[in-house]
């Protein structure tokens, strides 16, 4: 089981996420955002996106994390949405998309 990372916000549109195994990666908030996995940005069902990128702003900032069990982080969006939870897997499926190659950080 993927133990939970740590979260680090700075600066305010970028969250930092490092894992215990020494991975870190780096999002752009609004990246973030764009990948919640709740009911009201994600159709439960077909998985379709349900979620206008048109309608989350360019600095878009994270305001607050909080960790969920040892399963999952909920991060507070400056747009005021707060209802994803953003699993383990999630979160290191999205940071592994994010790196590029080696050497990124
Ligand atoms: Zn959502």
């Amino acid at each position: 089981m993927a133990r939970p990372p740590t979260i680090a916000i700075g600066p305010p549109d970028v969250v930092n996420v490092r894992w215990s195994d020494g991975a870190s990666h780096r999002h752009r908030a609004r990246d973030l955002r764009l990948a919640c996995p709740c009911a009201h940005c994600i159709h439960e069902i077909t998985r379709r996106p349900l979620l206008d990128p048109a309608t989350i702003p360019a600095d878009l900032a994270c305001l607050d994390s909080t960790r969920i069990g040892n399963y999952a982080t909920r991060f507070l969006w400056s747009d005021g949405h707060s209802s994803g939870l953003y699993t383990n897997d999630l979160l290191r499926r999205l940071g592994a998309a994010t790196a590029s190659g080696p050497g990124t950080g």
